[in-house]
């Protein structure tokens, strides 16, 4: 439906417009204001929430020990005072680029001059009868998470589809809650797409060690009970009895408000390195976003705080007609029990790797090279040694494997002097 016609001043006035209030909605309204942004800012997401962290909501809030409150990244009163016009609860329905406005699911219609998708994504459904029985969670959002931990009770049994970070971290919460916990990872190995066989042996361990059965190389095949799923064939054959399952297989990025568009979509909204779109008054970033990373030298879609709070800062920058800055290299990290992960760098297309202190002491990191550069590394519980990394694999530093390994020898020695 066409949306009434906006003059060029409304557009003016009408400043930054952002879809998706999340991490990188929000991290946006502060970088906006930091970097001199004056006009009008208006942050919308169809959360009934102000942006909020996820990452706990597979560790401390879904355990318990962190509250509701402690989620939320900004106080309403912080919006307000750096003038953001927040809109929560409704959602964007479509965009009028020849009017540079957007349509709102209750009809009314925003002009925007710059228009920032920050849309996120949405946790991968197991497409299969069975797979929306009210026993069958994912955990995206705070609603995901309230209704799973009423089901997250000692003794249940619980089996989680994916043997990513997600459900690594919600395993380790369900052993900490006492329940009988079982992952079912398709790939032959947990944490198959992004670390080395060590440490996905490494976590492995640590987790069965904890009590958690782990069965690799098999996939879900059938859900079976009604209403609630009790019981989980999988590909083998095997019949497992259930009264919770956590589904963890992935992201599907939110792209359809920009593919309606007609923007160029491509394992995300494609974007160069200011985080523009092929329309120019358009931006996007977060995980919705396949973006130009100067850095890695290629375009690359990335889920994580970091990136998300990158890209906004970047964003920011183009919009103000600032230098945008040079891409960042990546890092993330994962909890699970009392082990922090660190990563940095992406590790594909590795031909060695180094590891320096002891895996089974629970603290060490791995590097990945290539041609004799360090390109990633992991730390399990070395965050002083994560920091180094962190500059190591940003100055494309060379070293050799030996160099890594040896304790004698600080990693800050490997720096150029
Ligand atoms: C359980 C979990 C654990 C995680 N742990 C870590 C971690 O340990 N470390 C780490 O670095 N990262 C972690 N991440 C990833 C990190 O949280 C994400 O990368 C980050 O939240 C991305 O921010 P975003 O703003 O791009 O997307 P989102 O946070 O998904 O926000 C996008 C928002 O846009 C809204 N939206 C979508 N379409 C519309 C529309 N049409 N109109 C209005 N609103 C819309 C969505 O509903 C959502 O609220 C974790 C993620 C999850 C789910």
């Amino acid at each position: 439906m066409p949306t009434a016609a906006v003059s060029m001043a409304e557009r003016k006035d009408a400043g930054v417009v952002i879809v998706g209030a999340g991490q990188a909605g929000a991290d946006l309204t502060g970088a906006l204001r930091q970097q001199g942004y004056t006009g009008a800012i208006t942050l919308l997401g169809d959360e009934p929430h102000a942006p909020y962290r996820r990452p706990p909501l597979s560790k401390a809030f879904l355990s318990g020990e962190a509250s509701v409150d402690s989620l939320y990244l900004k106080s309403t009163e912080a919006y307000a005072r750096q003038r953001i016009d927040c809109r929560f609860g409704i959602g964007a329905e479509s965009i009028d680029r020849g009017q540079r406005s957007l349509r709102l699911f209750d009809g009314t219609t925003v002009p925007y001059e710059h228009l920032v998708l920050a849309t996120g994504g949405r946790a991968r459904r197991l497409s299969l009868p069975g797979a929306n029985h009210p026993n069958v969670h994912y955990v995206r959002t705070i609603e995901d998470i309230v209704r799973l931990k009423e089901q997250l009770l000692p003794r249940k049994r619980l089996l989680i589809v994916g043997g990513g970070y997600i459900g690594l971290e919600a395993a380790s919460i369900g052993i900490k809650k006492a329940l009988e916990v079982t992952i079912v990872e398709a790939m032959p190995r947990v944490l198959a797409r992004v670390t080395a066989p060590e440490m996905s042996a490494f976590y492995e361990r640590a987790h069965r060690a904890q009590g958690v059965t782990i069965l690799t190389g098999v996939g879900v095949h059938a859900l079976e009970g009604d209403p609630w799923v009790d019981r989980v064939v999988l590909s083998d054959g095997t019949r497992l009895p259930v009264d919770l399952l956590i589904v963890g297989i992935g992201l599907v990025p939110n792209t359809e408000l920009a593919e309606a568009a007609g923007l160029e979509i491509s394992n995300g909204i494609v974007v160069d390195a200011s985080t523009r779109t092929s329309d120019p008054a358009i931006y996007s970033i977060g995980d919705c976003s396949n973006h130009e990373n100067t850095f890695l030298e290629r375009h690359v879609r990335l889920e994580s705080v970091p990136n998300a709070s990158e890209q906004a800062r970047i964003c920011a920058a183009a919009i103000c007609g600032k230098p945008v800055p040079a891409g960042a290299v990546p890092w993330f990290w994962s909890d699970q029990y009392e082990l922090r992960l660190q990563m940095v760098g992406l590790s594909e297309g590795y031909d060695a790797t180094a590891i320096r202190g002891d895996p089974s002491k629970q603290s060490f990191l791995l590097f990945y090279m290539r041609g004799g550069t360090v390109i990633s590394a992991d730390a399990v519980n070395r965050a002083q040694e994560f920091m180094v990394s962190k500059r190591l694999v940003a100055g494309r530093v060379r070293a050799t494997p030996a160099q890594l390994a040896d304790e004698s020898l600080a990693l800050k020695s490997l720096l150029p002097q």
